[in-house]
């Protein structure tokens, strides 16, 4: 029996178990197991909020989940402002002028509000985004792209195996949860999904930083599980957006990449998942301590992790700690919706 049965172990029968993961699970003990273990086995956060950083992400993929929800009817872009409008002011991020004013004055730029609909004061800046990649993107994505599902989880029915392993003591089986922001197929029958992400600039380079990606390539790897072909579902696209409005007028503000996986690089990512699946069932099963530290992870661009405040102390410390500035919270569970629909 795990001596850490989690709530994402589940016991089917005597000794036997399923194990669901998602990118987030995998990528946090990739970084550092000991990170796995305060996220996902004990489950503490940090007292406070989401940072300004997150919270705008937050907002972005809100809105994209708008405009894609509703691309194929059709809306103008006085509809998209108001619901932006709307998503920030439910996101509560003009707290943020107050509790993160250099960032909030960064990315958004001067503080000019515009009352949309007379009621929801939102930073021009914010709003000049939207229209920008509504200008952009709104004919040609209607006419080039069929939306399959707009953040759409799969994964609960087991749609996804990562395979499994097995001992004198127990077996289990693996399984891969998702919820890709974006699932559409082209004119060439392409299917892929796309995934929003926001930056501070658009930078030169940043192509590379999405290959290898294992979040999109798991997402490729469960579509074409779940559809039970591999024809035409070799592909993603990076769909990014810069937070700050582009020193120059001829920048642009949005960037799409298209990185191509073939069938081994999948099956790479999948070997990859697999690993790691089975370095986490065994810590839970049989090495209830050992979860070890990654310390080259504990500053990544000069931040410290979330649970650096743990582990800068001597072990006896700790416990002391985690009662001051953390919090227990509910497990890790974001993904309750259907398989990926209609295609
Ligand atoms: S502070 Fe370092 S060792 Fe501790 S969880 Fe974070 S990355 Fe891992």
């Amino acid at each position: 029996m795990p001596t850490q049965l989690s709530s994402f172990i589940k016991e089917i029968s005597d000794n036997h178990y399923e194990m669901f993961v998602d990118n987030h699970m995998l990528s946090t003990f990739s970084v550092c197991p000991r990170m796995f273990y305060y996220k996902h086995i004990q489950n503490i956060r940090a007292k406070g909020g989401p940072s300004f950083y997150l919270s705008y992400g937050i907002w972005y993929h809100h809105v994209m989940e708008q405009f894609y929800d509703r691309l194929t009817e059709g809306f103008d872009v006085e509809q998209l402002f108001v619901r932006a409008a709307k998503l920030w002011q439910d996101e509560n991020m003009n707290s943020f002028r107050e509790t993160d004013p250099k960032r909030f004055d960064k990315m958004v730029g001067a503080y000019g509000a515009l009352n949309v609909g007379g009621e929801y004061e939102t930073p021009v800046s914010a709003l000049t985004m939207v229209k920008q990649y509504y200008d952009n993107y709104y004919e040609l994505d209607r006419r080039a792209w069929k939306i399959i599902s707009v953040e759409s989880g799969f994964g609960h029915e087991k749609e996804v195996k990562l395979g499994g392993f097995a001992n004198d003591f127990c077996d289990v089986d693996f399984y891969y949860l998702g919820r890709p922001d974006l699932v559409v197929e082209d004119q060439n029958n392409h299917i892929f999904p796309v995934d929003h992400k926001t930056t501070d600039r658009i930078k030169s380079g940043m192509d590379d930083r999405f290959k290898p990606h294992s979040e999109t390539a798991g997402y490729i790897y469960a579509i074409q599980s779940i559809l039970g072909r591999t024809e035409g579902i070799d592909r993603c696209v990076i769909n990014s957006c810069a937070r700050e409005i582009p020193a120059k007028s001829e920048d642009s503000r949005f960037k799409r990449i298209h990185p191509f996986y073939s069938q081994d690089e999948l099956l790479e990512w999948k070997q990859s998942a697999w690993e790691k699946c089975r370095g986490i069932f065994e810590r839970c099963f049989y090495h209830e301590k050992e979860w070890p530290m990654h310390e080259s992870q504990c500053f990544q661009f000069n931040m410290p992790c979330e649970y650096h405040q743990i582990d800068k102390v001597r072990p006896a410390a700790r416990e002391t700690v985690i009662q001051a500035n953390f919090v227990i919270s509910d497990p890790w569970s974001p993904y309750k919706k259907e398989v990926v629909e209609n295609a």
